[in-house]
């Protein structure tokens, strides 16, 4: 199968997340007919390729979003127009397994790099943050280095933000409106808004890949009635966070900073950096020909701990998640033509020490 067929029949099986079921059948079956020995643990596949002391683990995931309103082309039905394939999860992120799928048939049929395994991982709920790459780790064993499949324009992202959010409430004291002036009555929504007021000028130390950080109030709730001076206000901010920051003191300088009451909702998507002489950037950047970025953009990278990695991968960051997504046959066929050099590259740069 070409490269184009490969991702063609990719997009045209829906995987929304939950539902990747016929795909990981159809990746397993594709990948025993090329020999190799593939595991599954619910909707994640995985399979390895070659032997030796060092571990790399390539992954990508299955799973798309929901079809967004605005498609002009069939979500499900890709078809390529001039050099494009329209269809969801062409981009976000079924270029990036096409490309290493190709890899991983290169590699079973030429041969695998002397003195290593590579783990091929492809997984499910990545995004939902579910059954995914996450839930694996255990049973794909230890790895050294990472490859996380990702539209990056094939440039190596060694800087990926983190996410944090915050739950926060403003307490206040209900009362009738008619007498608020005269009672102890507490307006928990002024409350919540001196809060909010604080947290748009809050500012955090730039990044150099990433840049800045800015707390974002995204959802707010308060008050019950029209007439009644509302006793709790629950707002929630939305924090993309740098490497430089710690997840656990940052909740704790921005509960100190405010008079709303602050918990921690969500903290699990840790900011992740790898270090430029770690052998997997020097193998990325020298297979791509580009230096490291960073990555607004959260991934299934967030879940590796501490394994060295880098989210790379072809297709555009800006086309996931939006109507007509696509990925160019040369997009494409860099990819896979870039993984190979990735994988070869990496033990190489580990054998170099
Ligand atoms: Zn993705």
């Amino acid at each position: 199968m070409k490269a184009a067929e490969l991702l063609q029949a990719l997009v045209a099986i829906p995987s929304v997340s939950g539902d990747e079921g016929r795909i990981a059948d159809t990746v397993s079956g594709w990948a025993e007919g090329w020999g190799a020995r593939v595991h599954r643990k619910g909707h994640n596949v995985w399979f390895s390729v070659g032997s030796g002391p060092r571990r790399l683990l390539v992954n990508s995931h299955l799973d798309t979003v929901k079809p967004c309103a605005g498609w002009t082309y069939a979500p499900h039905a890709p078809e390529w127009r001039e050099d494009r394939l329209y269809g969801l999860g062409s981009n976000d992120a079924k270029g990036c397994v096409a490309g290493m799928l190709l890899t991983a048939r290169t590699l079973l049929e030429e041969g695998a790099p002397t003195g290593g395994e590579v783990v091929f991982a492809f997984t499910a709920e990545e995004e939902t943050g579910g059954q995914g790459l996450g839930t694996m780790l255990d049973a794909l064993g230890p790895l050294d280095a990472a490859v996380v499949g990702e539209p990056t324009s094939l440039k190596p992202c060694t800087a990926q933000r983190g996410m944090l959010l915050l739950r926060c409430t403003a307490h206040g004291r209900s009362g009738h409106v008619a007498h608020a002036h005269t009672t102890q009555a507490v307006n928990a929504i002024h409350t919540a808004a001196r809060d909010i007021a604080v947290l748009a000028e809050l500012r955090f130390p730039s990044h150099p890949l990433l840049g800045e950080v800015r707390a974002q109030v995204t959802q707010i709730n308060g008050g019950l009635a029209r007439n009644q001076v509302p006793d709790t206000c629950e707002f929630f901010v939305d924090l993309r966070t740098t490497p430089d920051m710690d997840h656990a003191q940052t909740a704790a300088y921005v509960a100190k900073t405010l008079t709303s009451e602050v918990q921690v909702h969500s903290a699990r998507y840790l900011p992740k950096h790898t270090e430029a002489h770690q052998p997997i950037v020097r193998a990325a950047v020298a297979a791509s020909g580009e230096g490291p970025v960073g990555s607004s953009t959260a991934s299934d990278w967030a879940f590796l701990g501490g394994i060295p990695a880098v989210k790379v991968g072809p297709g555009d960051t800006l086309r996931s998640h939006q109507a007509d997504e696509y990925l160019t046959r040369a997009e494409l066929e860099a990819g896979a033509a870039f993984y190979t050099r990735l994988v070869r590259g990496y033990f190489e740069e580990v054998a170099r020490g």
